[in-house]
């Protein structure tokens, strides 16, 4: 039960039923039509094993002159007991042609008594249910559990739409419809019953964000302003604006405007900045670094994999360094006198600027004065990790501002529920002079052909991402391994330096394939998705992905994301292996069609559902059990519009509501 979640009376109450099955009718067994699930009932009149090419149990049940065969391969002596001639037996199962006309194979059947059995008078729930939980246990406890739990209102009279029914009854409906019940609506979940559960966890999510969001308005946050206000010449941030090979883009302006009002707030900043692939975060981010930096704080910036975090260090060391400004680097392979030298330049305050993966939130990293933490790719860190993020920053008395990027844009829905406690920046522009990527989708038998173009491209001084989705041979897998394409490739591409990049080479060798790579160097980089996030290199111009239809389409997105960020027109290839499933087949053409991540972001929520689209969130807890956010938009928006108000102005409703919902996953929720 535990493993189910059920561990409280509420629990139980709300462990809806997944289907139903209608036992409250009888079907004649002369109406009975192939394909139809039904109850029946009739007498027995005959009950024998036969053994043809297996033991089984067949039975013959009779109403009036119409018959039913019962067959069941596995059975017991009971069976044949409750089965005998003459009982009178209701059964209930799938319909399907038989040798020897209708038959049920398996049916649930019981005895029925002398004089008739009364038939159920509300569907039978049938519930999420466990193998070492049986649906009739299951059935007791959440039967118990309904009667047992407090299921009055909680909520104030105003809060709960008209509409909609109370809690308790919807419950009661939900649990045991009564007879004549929409089936349809039941199963759609649009019946009024579902509305009101939907509506009160929807409720119950935007609460427990608001407390979350009214709860970080109490911490205490460095003011990070420069004493002669940011940008003042001089400044760490006007040298490094000056300092840049580029503009600024209006997005961009506007974003770090928001930013730095944040941090000059006694409060600690929640932002999310997001923006698609190649819009240039990573630069809002070092001067937002600049203004921590300026006021005399320190600043964190994290990354999920370790090129990545190479990656940022590395630009950050070229635009900072000759400022003036100690960047250190910190990933988790760093051992021995390299690292304690790293932590104790961090500890020491020397350190302006943290540059690692989550090694920089490991117990032993002291920072002397953390302002700012930044999070590169923010969705691709574990719940773990957040939550340790979130307990680092809380052992300072003032916490720092916390900045989490990504490239993965939230729609909107997703937005107002899960992340009401966020703020959000976004970067709606990509810096001038990119020309867009040509999306070409291929079955993989033309790769020959493919091989010669990417040929002609490297002869003009391109460079290739040739990206494969596994490491090794696997058996079950039918996939190209990477070391053999890599091996095939070099073979085919004579005279150009060809490398290979996975994630099972130690870091140092992979930095150094990268460095050949953004060199340009070597030409055609043969990569795993270890290339997936962040990496930058500019004179990249071609995409080539093998058995694209394996991975997500937010996947494709961010994969294709690494080319396209030069002048030159750029080419993404997406490589697939018939046959294609439907929705690899959507993948691929949405793809095709958009290069926009939000459009993306909207056709994967589509394709696959929130549950999935949140990837990090996986253990599926902290995602809504009841709602859906693709349909209940407009419960979503009730909830959103009462929530305020009622935290307000009946603390105590709202906190008992938020309990019955949320229970102990209150911390997850806020990781
Ligand atoms: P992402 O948002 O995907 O992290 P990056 O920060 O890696 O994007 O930026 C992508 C590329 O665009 C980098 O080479 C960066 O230097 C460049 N860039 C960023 N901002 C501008 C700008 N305003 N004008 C021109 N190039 C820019
Ligand atoms: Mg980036």
């Amino acid at each position: 039960m535990d493993k189910l979640g059920l561990v409280r009376d509420i629990d139980l109450a709300l462990h809806l039923p997944l289907r139903y099955e209608d036992e409250t009718r009888l079907t004649p067994i002369a109406a009975l039509r192939e394909g139809d699930t039904a109850q029946v009932e009739g007498v027995v009149s005959s009950c024998v094993v036969e053994s043809r090419t297996r033991r089984q149990l067949v039975v013959r049940l009779v109403e009036g002159r119409a018959e039913l065969v019962l067959r069941f391969v596995h059975f017991f002596p009971s069976h044949q007991k409750t089965l005998a001639v003459g009982a009178r037996v209701r059964a209930r199962g799938e319909v399907r042609a038989g040798f020897f006309g209708r038959e049920m194979v398996h049916p649930v059947f019981k005895a029925v008594p002398e004089g008739g059995a009364p038939l159920a008078e509300a569907l039978t729930p049938v519930y999420p249910a466990s193998a070492q939980l049986p649906q009739a246990y299951l059935r007791k406890a959440v039967e118990s559990g309904l009667r047992r739990a407090p299921l009055d209102e909680v909520l104030p009279a105003g809060v709960v739409p008209r509409d909609l029914p109370a809690l308790r009854d919807a419950l009661q409906l939900l649990h045991h419809p009564p007879v004549g019940t929409s089936a349809w609506q039941l199963e759609e979940r649009s019946h009024p019953a579902w509305a009101r559960i939907k509506f009160d966890e929807l409720l119950a999510q935007q609460l427990s964000q608001l407390t979350a969001q009214r709860e970080r308005a109490r911490l205490r946050a460095p003011v990070l302003a420069a004493v002669h206000g940011q940008g003042a010449p001089g400044s760490l941030h006007a040298r490094l604006l000056a300092a840049l090979p580029f503009g600024l883009t209006g997005a961009q302006q506007r974003v770090c405007a928001e930013i730095a009002a944040d941090l000059a707030r006694p409060q600690p900043m929640h932002r999310l900045l997001q923006g698609d692939v190649g819009s240039g975060k990573t630069v809002v981010a070092a001067l937002s670094a600049a203004v921590a930096i300026d006021a005399g704080w320190q600043c964190a910036l994290m990354a999920p994999t370790e090129i990545l975090a190479e990656q940022h260090f590395r630009k950050l060391l070229q635009w900072l360094e000759p400022l003036g400004i100690g960047v250190a680097w910190l990933t988790g392979s760093r051992k021995g006198k390299a690292r304690a030298a790293m932590l104790e330049r961090v500890a020491s305050g020397e350190a302006a600027l943290v540059v690692g993966t989550h090694a920089v939130i490991q117990q032993e990293v002291q920072f002397a004065r953390l302002g700012l933490a930044v999070i590169d790719e923010q969705h691709r860190f574990g719940v773990a990790q957040r939550l340790a993020l979130r307990r680092k920053l809380a052992e300072q008395a003032l916490e720092p501002h916390l900045l989490m990027m990504s490239a993965t844009p939230i729609p909107r829905t997703l937005a107002m529920s899960y992340f009401a406690d966020l703020d959000v920046s976004t970067i709606d522009e990509l810096p001038p002079g990119r020309t867009p990527i040509v999306t070409r989708v291929f079955a993989d038998g033309r790769r020959d052909e493919i091989i010669e173009r990417v040929r002609d491209e490297v002869a003009k001084g391109r460079q290739v991402y040739w990206v494969v989705p596994l490491i090794e041979e696997s058996e079950a897998l039918d996939l190209q391994n990477a070391t053999e394409t890599h091996a095939r490739l070099a073979a085919a591409f004579d005279g150009v330096a060809v490398g290979l990049l996975h994630g099972r080479m130690a870091s140092s060798d992979k930095a150094a394939v990268m460095a050949e790579f953004s060199s340009g160097r070597m030409s055609v980089l043969v990569a795993t998705t270890v290339i997936e996030v962040g990496v930058d290199v500019p004179n990249a111009s071609v995409m080539v992905i093998e058995h694209a239809e394996r991975f997500g389409l937010a996947q494709l997105h961010q994969l294709r994301g690494r080319v396209g960020r030069g002048a030159v027109a750029s080419v993404c290839v997406l490589l697939y292996t018939s046959p294609l499933s439907p929705t690899g087949r959507e993948r691929l053409k949405a793809m095709a069609e958009t290069t926009d991540g939000f459009e993306i972001a909207r056709r994967d929520l589509e394709i696959r559902g929130p549950g999935e689209f949140m990837g990090a969130r996986q253990s599926g807890d902290a995602l809504l059990r009841f709602a859906d956010l693709g349909q209940d938009g407009t419960l979503l928006e009730r909830a959103r519009a009462v929530a305020p108000a009622l935290l307000e102005r009946h603390p105590a409703a709202a906190a008992a509501h938020i309990q019955r919902w949320l229970g102990g996953r209150m911390e997850f929720l806020k990781a």
